[in-house]
């Protein structure tokens, strides 16, 4: 029998620059750093290995960031190899690497398919350069059509676009605009996310000091609601809040997340969840190439209770469209029946889940206050 975690995924902690709106942790990329990073991304796999973590034939494989792409192409063979060298990867295995214009070439996407790559998320984000400009993306729209090409002339043949609503400037029918731009290049999945305003980050500062003006919460749902009507009519099923896919092409990797599958995360501020622990890895490189003082890299790590992992896992779980059912969050903490159903029962009362027979599910309000029902399943 198969042992160790079948979800891995390696955090890239380089870009390019950085967007205004980003709260994920990075830093500039530059060769000596990503050099050192993969020194050290080989001893934690290395580590991982002698206790057992890792599995012989892993289900699905993501190299997130970041941005994976920003790595020179010796930089990224080093780093396909770091899977290629270890595990036994089938035609079943799903292998995302996320990329952005600019920073994907066409050799770049060549080897990630020879590798085994077949899936590649692209940071599209918008199609005008004004907006891609005001976001502080270090790309323009001709090069998201150059980086498609190159996806699909080098064979990788599952893509999904990244795209970011109630940007300012982008009014109802521009952003129909966006979609139908997006519709027309085909992929295989979209994920539309609101802008975000996170506290820390230069459109913060910018919101602050009255320099730039968020879109209203009514605009937000609103272009969410276009994006979702639009991309049904398209054929792509929101299986997520912020996810669509074709049929047969949801991305399995975040669905694992989704559905309470453990997973193992590699490298600068990578978190992982197996059993009972989760441990999140410190958010920088520094530290992670600096020698560790034990055979793990600096992390916070903590050990839940059954009842704190069951309904945390309960809680993600909600963000999943088609709904769920208690069952297997039961067996993880039989004890929580009657919490559970007393929150449950409430939130139907308020009108943010629906009730079908042993299938709870999110309503239209409460795919909008998501944050909402997940606190009060926690
Ligand atoms: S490319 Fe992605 S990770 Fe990098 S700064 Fe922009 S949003 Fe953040």
């Amino acid at each position: 029998m198969q042992t160790g975690v079948v979800h891995l995924y390696v955090h890239v902690p380089f870009c390019d620059g950085a967007c205004r709106y980003c709260a994920f942790y990075s830093e500039r990329f530059d060769a000596a750093p990503a050099d050192r990073y993969l020194d050290a991304l080989t001893h934690e796999f290395h580590e991982a290995g002698n206790r057992g973590l890792l599995p012989k034939v892993p289900r699905t494989l993501y190299i997130g960031g970041g941005t994976p792409s920003v790595l020179d192409i010796h930089q990224l063979d080093r780093l396909c190899r770091l899977f290629t060298d270890r595990f036994h990867i089938t035609r079943e295995t799903e292998w995302t690497v996320e990329t952005n214009p600019g920073s994907l070439t066409r050799d770049k996407a060549v080897l990630l398919q020879q590798a085994g790559v077949n899936r590649v998320s692209l940071g599209v984000q918008s199609f005008s350069d004004p907006v891609l400009r005001q976001l502080g993306r270090r790309h323009t729209v001709r090069q998201v059509y150059d980086s498609i090409a190159d996806i699909r002339a080098a064979g990788i043949p599952s893509l999904n676009l990244d795209l970011i609503a109630a940007v300012p400037g982008i009014d109802a029918a521009a952003w129909r605009r966006h979609l139908d731009h997006a519709i027309a290049l085909v992929p295989d999945h979209l994920s539309v996310y609101d802008l975000t305003v996170e506290p820390g980050t230069p459109l913060a500062r910018a919101a602050r000091t009255g320099k730039w003006q968020a879109a209203t919460v009514d605009t937000e749902l609103r272009r969410i609601h276009t994006a979702a009507l639009r991309l049904a009519g398209a054929g792509y099923h929101r299986y997520e809040i912020s996810n669509y896919a074709r049929p047969g092409q949801r991305c399995r990797h975040n669905l694992a997340f989704w559905q309470g599958g453990d997973y193992l995360g590699f490298g600068p501020a990578a978190a992982s969840r197996v059993g009972l622990d989760r441990w999140t890895n410190r958010p920088s490189v520094k530290s992670y190439c600096t020698p560790w003082k034990s055979d793990l890299p600096p992390r916070r790590f903590e050990t839940l209770s059954t009842e704190t992992d069951a309904s945390e896992r309960l809680a993600f779980a909600f963000r999943l469209l088609d709904g769920i059912t208690l069952r297997p969050f039961l067996d993880r903490a039989p004890g929580h029946r009657a919490r559970w159903m007393k929150a449950l029962n409430t939130l139907r009362k308020d009108g943010l889940v629906s009730r079908q027979g042993p299938r709870w599910k999110l309503t239209d309000a409460g795919i909008r206050l998501a944050d909402t029902v997940a606190s009060a399943l926690l």
